[in-house]
Order: structure tokens, then C-alpha cells, then sequence
């Protein structure tokens, strides 16, 4: 939809039979990942390529590569798909992760054990989110069972951080590197999956969130990220900025700039990746965002009843228990709003 605010026309490639985002695009192509000439047929009719999937088998980008450019480029995929890249990246930034050892064998698991201690969370290295994949322990002896729950698959162990507060950054970096990232929102999450996000943060200061600003900022760079990044950071007590994960897409947690900002998340990835100059990303409201998970979606009605709410349904068929079905942000004017025009103030 933010594409075609700006006059440009979708294509969306899925191997579900009916992506909800086909409802709103030009063309649809339906195959499967393998299918490598509906693949390459699809890149041929395109001009840039994006994705808001992270997991997506690196032997499709080798094909479309070929033929188009993908933005974010394929090292933020490869970066993220794996947690011990992803930590190993930001670490070699000398910014700060929980503490954590990689996990491919009992003796690994025993040593990370020894060196992490509990409590701890147990994580697959691919393929987790919204808390799947993903086994707290609270003493030493339950390391074996709950490697072996997660199918004893490549892991990594964390150290189990006892923060003030998660918030995460959203930030772009056009083609030609320039970076805007949004206020910090402060997360708050229900049975592992998000369920508010409040912009702005309540626990973390306005110099804090310029740090985590200024944090993100490094990643995109280091990645020479073209596109919109997530980047969800732990906040401790003594006010260090943990990294814990980073999305290349657009970020449930950035929702809130739908209504929050004059340019909103999506809008930016687009303009990002078609080359066009980024938005201010400059707040003029507080927000705060709630998803709709599962049931929560038959509230919508009462909830389009109210005059300072402002609700999105992602038309998905099927409600199921924990899947997101859409989000509604909570709009109120804030305090002591910056001008919308850098300079503005200045010229009155
Ligand atoms: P993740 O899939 O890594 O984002 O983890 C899902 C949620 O689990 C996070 O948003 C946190 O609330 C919690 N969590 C993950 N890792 C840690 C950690 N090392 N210490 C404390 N809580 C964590």
C-alpha cells in the first residue's frame, strides 16, 4: 500500500496460496520456492526485489540475484537467519549481547553450560520467533532435556538478562547511506509474542534513546543496509544497551509510526529501496500499539468506536490462537512536540 501511495506497482511472490498482501498488489505469482523458473520469470517482470520474511533459502536469492537487485541485500539475511552470526556481527562492533556460546554437541552444550550458568535460555541458532525455538532453564541438570526438545539442532546458550525494559529502534539507510531511525518504542511482550509497544519509551531516557539511536545507526551502516531494519535491545538497570536481534523488514514494533510519524515505516522502506530520499522520522504523536492476536481480532468493532484509535486487520482467513491478526495504535498529542521541519522554529 505504501508503494502504491507513491504511485508504484507490486508483485508479490508466495508459496501460500492467497498472501494477503496479493489483495493489495498489482500481480501475484503463487509457486513454490523451488520452482526456479516461476522465480526467475517474477524477477524478470520486477525492478527491485524486498521480502518481510527473514527465512528465506539463500539458493532463491542466488537465482534472482542474477536478474535483480534484492534490497536489503542478502549479507542482513544471512546475518539474521543465524543467532551466532547475528551475535558474532554485533560483538565484532564492540557493541554488547547477552552472553552466550554456541551449541552443535553434547560436549559444546556441557562447556556452555559451565561458562553461561543459569539462568539461561537455550535458542536455535535458525528459525525461531515470536519465543518458539526457545527453552529457558533455571538449573544446570535441565540442559540436556531441553536441547533435546529443540531436536538437538545448532543452539546458542544466553545468559538470562534481568533488564528494565526492551525497546527496539527501527532505522532505514537509503542507497546512497543516508540513516534516519525512529524514537526507541518500549515493548512489552504476552506469552512470548509482542503485545504493546509504547513510543515514547517510559523507563529510558531521552539521552538513553539517543544512544540506541545512535547503536542502530552503527548496524545499518556496518551492513551497508539498504532498506527498514528492527532492532530489539535490552535496557538494564545500569543503563547498558543490550543487542538482542535484529529483522531486516519492516518490524511489528514499528507499527506505532503509522500514526505516529508524517512518514511511517513502510513508506520508508520503499522509498529506501526504490532510491528515493528518506523521511524526516520525526515524531509528532504518542503512540501506543497493541496487537490483535488470535480472538482479540473480534474487538475490532468496538475498538473502531473509539475516537483516538486507529486500527489495521491484516485480512487473514484463519484466526488461530497466538497468530497475529492485525494491531490498533492509540493515538494522544504529545506534551512538547518537536517542529516538523528542522529550522522551522528558527525562521518564525
Ligand atoms: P527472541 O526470540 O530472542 O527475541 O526472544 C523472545 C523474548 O524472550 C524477548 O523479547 C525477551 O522478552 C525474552 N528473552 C530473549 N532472550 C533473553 C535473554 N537473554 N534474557 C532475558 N530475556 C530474554
Amino acid at each position: 500500500m505504501s508503494a502504491a501511495q507513491l504511485g508504484l506497482s507490486t508483485h508479490v511472490f508466495s508459496p501460500e496460496p492467497s498472501p494477503v498482501a496479493g489483495d493489495v498488489a498489482s500481480r501475484t505469482t503463487h509457486a513454490d520456492y523451488a520452482d526456479s523458473s516461476a522465480l526467475l520469470a517474477f524477477a524478470d517482470s520486477v525492478d527491485v526485489i524486498t521480502y518481510e520474511f527473514e527465512n528465506i533459502p539463500s539458493h532463491v536469492l542466488d537465482g534472482l540475484e542474477t536478474r535483480c537487485e534484492v534490497l536489503p541485500r542478502r549479507n542482513a539475511l544471512s546475518t539474521s537467519q543465524d543467532r551466532l552470526v547475528e551475535k558474532n556481527f554485533v560483538s565484532s562492533l564492540g557493541l554488547e549481547t547477552a552472553p552466550y556460546a554456541n551449541v552443535e554437541t553434547q560436549t559444546d552444550l556441557d562447556a556452555a553450560v559451565d561458562r553461561i550458568g543459569t539462568p539461561s535460555i537455550l535458542k536455535t541458532r535458525s528459525f525461531g520467533y515470536d519465543g518458539k525455538g526457545q527453552v529457558r532453564l533455571t538449573q544446570r541438570d535441565e540442559a540436556r532435556e531441553a536441547w533435546s526438545s529443540l531436536g538437538s539442532t545448532p543452539c546458542i546458550l544466553e545468559g538470562f538478562i534481568d533488564f528494565r525494559c526492551e525497546v527496539s529502534v527501527i532505522a532505514a539507510r537509503s542507497r546512497s547511506g543516508d540513516i534516519v531511525c525512529f524514537d526507541p518504542g518500549e515493548n512489552l511482550h504476552r506469552d512470548g509474542i509482542l503485545h504493546t509497544t509504547t513510543i515514547p519509551a517510559q523507563r529510558v531516557s531521552g539521552s538513553l534513546c539517543e544512544k540506541a539511536k545512535a547503536i542502530a545507526g552503527e548496524i545499518v551502516e556496518a551492513l551497508d543496509y539498504v532498506g527498514v531494519m528492527g532492532i530489539e535491545m535490552f535496557v538494564t538497570e545500569q543503563e547498558a544497551i543490550l543487542i538482542n536481534e535484529i529483522a531486516p523488514r519492516v518490524h511489528n514494533s514499528g507499527h506505532w509510526t503509522q500514526d505516529g510519524c508524517i512518514v511511517d515505516q513502510f513508506e520508508q522502506h520503499i522509498r529506501a529501496i526504490v532510491g528515493y530520499p528518506l523521511g524526516s522520522g520525526t515524531r509528532h504523536s504518542d503512540v501506543v500499539m497493541t496487537n490483535l492476536i488470535g480472538d482479540e481480532i473480534s474487538e475490532a468493532p468496538e475498538l473502531l468506536g473509539e475516537p483516538d484509535v486507529s486500527l489495521y486487520r491484516y485480512g487473514k482467513a484463519d484466526v488461530r490462537p497466538g497468530r497475529k491478526m492485525g494491531h490498533f495504535n492509540r493515538v494522544t498529542a504529545m506534551a512538547d512536540p518537536p517542529p516538523l521541519r528542522p529550522g522551522a522554529d528558527a525562521d518564525r
